[in-house]
């Protein structure tokens, strides 16, 4: 018998079966072109988070306060205290927050309107940091 399977399309090395398929559609019908993707699991949640993550209207940090607040009011106090802008790698060190939620931290606080980028820098570790 021959049987005739999906399988996802963003899965590259080791293709899954889909379990799913997503159709993306502008609004206007079927002129712009209706696209559609076959899924497995792990890639049907990628773009559930995708659709998630531009509401706008929940903040990624907002279920663990106890662990984003005090790492935001350690940069806040850290670059009160400071005379100028601090680079990020500088934030590092004298907050000790981890490496790798500190561009969390510091993009919450740019959206709270907190602080701001300065300097001719503004990617990876070099990027300096000031108050509002
Ligand atoms: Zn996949």
């Amino acid at each position: 018998m021959k049987q005739t399977v999906l399988i996802c399309d963003w899965c590259q090395a080791n293709p899954k079966f889909a379990v799913t398929s997503v159709t993306l559609s502008s609004g206007s019908g079927t002129k712009g072109g209706v696209r559609t993707l076959d899924l497995c699991g792990t890639h049907k949640q990628e773009i559930d988070r995708l659709f998630r993550s531009r509401s706008g209207t929940k903040p990624i940090h907002s279920h663990r306060p106890e662990i984003w607040e005090p790492r935001k009011n350690a940069i806040l106090d850290v670059l009160a205290k400071e005379d100028g802008p601090i680079k990020s790698k500088e934030l590092i060190k004298l907050t000790k927050i981890p490496q790798h939620a500190l561009g969390t931290t510091l993009r919450a606080l740019v959206k709270e309107n907190k602080i701001r980028m300065e300097g001719p820098s503004t990617r990876g570790y070099n990027v300096r940091w000031v108050l509002v």
